[in-house]
């Protein structure tokens, strides 16, 4: 089972953008109460002020209710089955997987999620929403910011690559896929990358991330967009999930290496380098 990353979440965030700005809430309703972990604050009379990701979250603003008091945002993140799903008029849903939903003068926003892992956070002011990691596609991602960031270190590539203190929304689809496009072992060090290869990773990154986004994200599990359509990206995956078939650049075989308890994939031929954990 595979998580949503970045680009899944920004097809979200901007298939949601054009149907929930403008829109006043009307009530929140909570299912399951786990997502009342911390207090729910109350969002009745609120606008909707702008839908974006952070992350891999899909972070929704709200106006303040009144003068006095605060604007309000809200963090989903869909972590492995969470689903935002936007509908107008009646909807026929699983019971059993909704957890929230979110009234509006015009329409409704579910939230529906098998397994249970996704997350409410709330926030009252915007810096707190920003997550730790620069966003892959921010133009404050330069090549010579990404060098800085990966000085130093001697974690392996992929597992730098999937720390979201560094960068934030990468997972383990894209990870493998930017890594063979820049042509750059996963087994690197992260630290001993050259000037030439940084700026490689730093375009295959760009590259990869827009592509997929373009594609509306990658379907393996149970991600779906706003209106319950599959991505395509899947279909134009270079090394992931596919260990044992030609690499497209080469022909050779790709292969896949369980590292950090996960699975890795890329071209031996295509990506030199020691094949280590
Ligand atoms: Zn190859």
């Amino acid at each position: 089972l595979t998580v949503p990353e970045l680009p899944e979440v920004e097809t979200v965030a901007r298939q949601l953008a054009p149907r929930l700005v403008g829109r006043s809430v009307r009530r929140l309703r909570i299912f399951d109460p786990r997502l009342r972990a911390g207090p729910t604050p109350a969002l009745g009379g609120r606008r909707v002020l702008s839908v974006a990701r952070s992350g891999k979250r899909v972070l929704l603003e709200f106006s303040a209710r009144s003068e006095r008091r605060d604007p309000l945002w809200l963090a989903v993140h869909l972590r492995m089955t969470g689903r935002l799903l936007w509908t107008d008029g009646a909807a026929a849903l699983d019971r059993a997987r909704l957890r929230a939903a979110i009234d509006l003068d015009r329409g409704r926003l579910w939230f529906l999620d098998t397994r249970r892992f996704g997350t409410f956070t709330w926030y009252r002011s915007r810096p707190e929403t920003v997550p730790d990691g620069l966003d892959p596609l921010s133009a404050e991602l330069t090549a010579e910011r990404l060098e800085r960031l990966l000085s130093g270190s001697r974690q392996s590539l992929k597992a730098w690559l999937l720390r979201q203190d560094r960068l934030a929304g990468l997972g383990n689809i894209y990870a493998s896929e930017i890594l063979w496009s820049a042509r750059i072992s996963p087994f690197r060090a992260a630290g001993s990358l050259g000037g030439a290869e940084v700026r490689r990773l730093h375009r295959a990154t760009r590259r990869i991330l827009e592509r997929a986004i373009r594609n509306c994200g990658t379907t393996f599990s149970d991600f779906q967009d706003v209106e319950g359509r599959s991505g395509s990206y899947q279909n134009r995956l270079a090394v992931y999930d596919r260990e044992g078939r030609p690499c497209v650049r080469c022909g050779r075989p790709i292969r896949r290496t369980v590292q950090q308890q996960r699975s890795t994939f890329d071209c031996a031929a295509c990506q030199p380098g020691p094949r280590s954990a």
